[in-house]
């Protein structure tokens, strides 16, 4: 298991917002999360990137017991997460965005590999590369902050909502881009609203309900899961 969480519980003050939920990402897979507004997902990822402290449980990564580790000890391991909404940097070009993702490799090769291989998953982003971030569209920010956690070279690629805010053409590509990032070699942790994309490309899937994993299976199982139909996915 690349990943693993046990009994994890995360309170706000006195709202507990996590109430003991464990799964699992194996190395190599697209594992979504889903559930309703303030059911915890987002949440979730913050326990694993470690912008919020756990209240008790324990999570595991590659081997090692990162539940007390700080954040930035946990993207030089290799969990990278490209947060919800923009996040970039407004006041820098795209490529000093994209740099900044590469702050704590010195490997300058690999670097310049990776920038690369980001400006040809997003030819948008090499026709804008000198431009400010700050003076992108929603969609072009959105691939902006996917391509600067790709460029940590993450072994586990946390993506809050990546399809938030975007027109209809742009989510289609959005979810191609990340299958193929994920062919290329990187674990994805998703979380999405959109749940019928989110399971259609995802290996597994877990839902979330205020603060409890209520189900979990293969994107497959699911996607024809009555319940899931019923709540998620807009059909009864
Ligand atoms: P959304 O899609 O709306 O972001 P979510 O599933 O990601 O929903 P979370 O944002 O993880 O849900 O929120 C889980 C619970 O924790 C909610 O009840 C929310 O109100 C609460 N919560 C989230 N962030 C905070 C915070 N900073 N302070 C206090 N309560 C919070």
């Amino acid at each position: 298991m690349l990943l693993e969480l046990e009994n994890v519980t995360l309170q706000y003050g006195r709202i507990q917002a996590l109430h003991g939920i464990s799964l699992t990402v194996d190395e190599g897979e697209i594992v979504a999360l889903i559930g309703a507004n303030g059911a915890g997902k987002s949440t979730t990822m913050r326990a694993i990137s470690g912008l919020r402290p756990v209240a008790s449980g324990s999570i595991r990564f590659n081997g090692e017991d990162i539940t007390r580790l700080r954040a930035d000890l946990r993207v030089v391991r290799g969990v990278c997460q490209a947060p919800e909404g923009r996040g970039i940097f407004p006041g820098m070009t795209v490529l000093e965005n994209l740099d900044m993702g590469a702050y704590t490799r010195k490997d300058r090769n690999g670097i310049a590999a990776d920038l690369e291989r980001v400006l040809t998953l997003f030819p948008r982003l090499k026709e804008r590369a000198k431009q400010l971030g700050g003076t992108l569209s929603g969609g072009e920010q959105q691939m902006l902050a996917i391509g600067r956690a790709l460029m940590s070279r993450p072994k586990l690629l946390l993506l809050d909502e990546p399809s938030m805010g975007l027109a209809p053409m742009l989510i289609q590509k959005i979810f191609e881009i990340i299958t193929e990032i994920n062919q290329q070699g990187t674990t994805i942790l998703l979380v999405e609203q959109n749940a019928q994309q989110a399971l259609s490309r995802a290996h597994r899937g877990y839902v979330l309900e205020t603060g409890n994993i209520v189900r979990s299976g293969t994107g497959a199982e699911l996607l024809h899961d009555p319940a899931v139909k019923e709540a998620y996915l807009g059909v009864a």
